[in-house]
């Protein structure tokens, strides 16, 4: 019962000590974790970004890390991956016939995905796909500053026709799914992406303040992320005038994440517009750029903050206003993508348009005004996550999901008698 989890540009590797690790890294380090718990043990293969980096680590309980050469051993952009599929795909194949067999391929994002359809075809075993993110959606979205490969959305289409399930992280990508690719969404999960709710924890105000050297009692505004235009940091700060107008003090935005430890006005273009933004608001004084920090930090930045805002115009899922919750602070978000699912709106934080200083400005002065409705926001947001986004929840959610899988591939083979070899396609799903 092996499974194949085919991740080319995000290793679990990457999220040892790493900064630049994202949600795919750690999505593919935790679920691969959970589930060989659970009785599925995993061979994550990966591209080999560096020439030291063995052909095959034992990472942890039934977890494998194969390191695949396709392309030279050194870091490439994930934009530019895609030449290497092929590559990939044989080294995956030599690996497989001198080694372990794999009885289920879970694919992520659409080049492994490409390289899940030719595996299935060549394994026959079934293929789990989940996208993280779609090309035709982003390319919506982004227009011209979109650097994916042109094939991506006719290989996606192609990973929808030839996969056996599908795992959306939220209803809304469901919804793009069916709109943008005609899936059939009777073979579609939604599973979200979890968060570390050991690392991502609440710890009083006061004392995450004081680790902080922030003032006690000023109300802060908290944004983490990447500074990207897409973000809508910009309407944050135009937010800033109304909402000091809504409430007694003066209120302070954090704004945590860039490429640097330290605010860099020089070399990063997006804190440049955003500190102008401040400017001719008239708030530089109440906008604080504070840089990149790691993961394991972060939790004191929620935990001292009063209000998380996150209001993105496009966001594939959104994994800040989890961690967020996690730590019990409220959030505000842009109603798009997965946040409109796992923030509830008047339960853990409020739902507003993006682009709407207005809209935030009186939502988050609503919860900066009332401690006692920010303190039952903060329980429920806490419950939530530990019910619904743990990682041994999602873990468990995708075991029992190649349990079906495997159970129905094999009720097919019985019913044809083809024995343990039969072609497990469509028939499984
Ligand atoms: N992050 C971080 N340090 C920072 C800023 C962000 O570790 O200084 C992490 C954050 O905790 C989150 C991720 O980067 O896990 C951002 O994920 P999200 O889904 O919110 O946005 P994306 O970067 O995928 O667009």
């Amino acid at each position: 019962m092996r499974i194949a989890m085919i991740s080319e540009h995000a290793s679990p590797m990457a999220t040892l000590g790493s900064e630049d690790a994202g949600g795919q890294n750690v999505y593919v380090d935790e679920v691969s974790r959970r589930v060989a718990q659970l009785g599925y043990p995993v061979d994550v293969f990966t591209r080999r970004e560096h020439p030291d980096q063995p052909p095959v680590c034992e990472w942890a309980p039934g977890v494998r890390v194969i390191s695949l050469a396709a392309g030279r051993p050194e870091p490439i952009r994930k934009d530019q991956i895609w030449p290497h599929m092929a590559a990939f795909r044989d080294a995956a194949i030599a690996f497989v016939r001198a080694d372990a067999a794999a009885s289920l391929i879970h694919a992520n994002f659409w080049m492994s995905g490409w390289a899940g359809c030719e595996l299935k075809q060549r394994w026959q075993v079934p293929l789990v796909q989940i996208f993280h993110a779609l090309g035709v959606v982003k390319r919506l979205h982004q227009g011209d500053a979109d650097t994916s490969p042109n094939e991506r959305p006719a290989v996606e289409q192609r990973i929808l026709d030839e996969s056996d399930w599908v795992i959306a992280q939220c209803p809304a990508e469901v919804d793009d799914l069916r709109t943008y690719y005609r899936a059939d969404p009777a073979r579609i999960s939604v599973i979200p992406s979890g968060v570390n709710t050991r690392l991502f924890r609440p710890i009083p105000r006061g004392k995450a303040r004081r680790l902080l050297g922030w003032p006690p009692d000023e109300p802060v505004v908290l944004y983490v992320g990447r500074l990207l235009p897409r973000k809508g940091i910009d309407n944050l700060i135009r937010t800033l005038p109304a909402l000091a107008e809504r409430i007694t003090a003066p209120p302070r935005l954090v704004v945590v994440g860039g490429e640097t430890a330290t605010a860099n006005l020089r070399d990063e273009p997006e804190m440049r517009r955003l500190h102008a933004i401040a400017v001719q608001t008239g708030v530089l004084d109440r906008v604080h750029f504070v840089g990149k920090r790691p993961g394991r930090e972060l939790y004191r930045y929620y935990s001292a903050a009063d209000v998380f805002v996150s209001t993105p115009w496009y966001e594939p899922y959104g994994l800040t206003p989890l961690e967020a919750m996690a730590c019990g602070t409220p959030a505000v978000v842009a109603a798009v993508g997965g946040m409109q699912f796992t923030v509830l709106d008047g339960q853990t934080g409020f739902h507003v348009p993006p682009n709407a200083p207005e809209a935030l400005a009186h939502r988050v002065a609503i919860l900066l005004n009332d401690p006692s409705l920010r303190a039952r926001f903060a329980v429920a947001a806490r419950e939530r996550v530990e019910r619904h986004f743990s990682w041994a929840e999602v873990g468990r959610q995708v075991a029992e999901l190649y349990g079906q899988i495997l159970r129905e591939g094999d009720g097919a083979r019985e019913r044809r008698g083809d024995g343990a070899t039969g072609r497990q396609g469509k028939e499984a799903a």
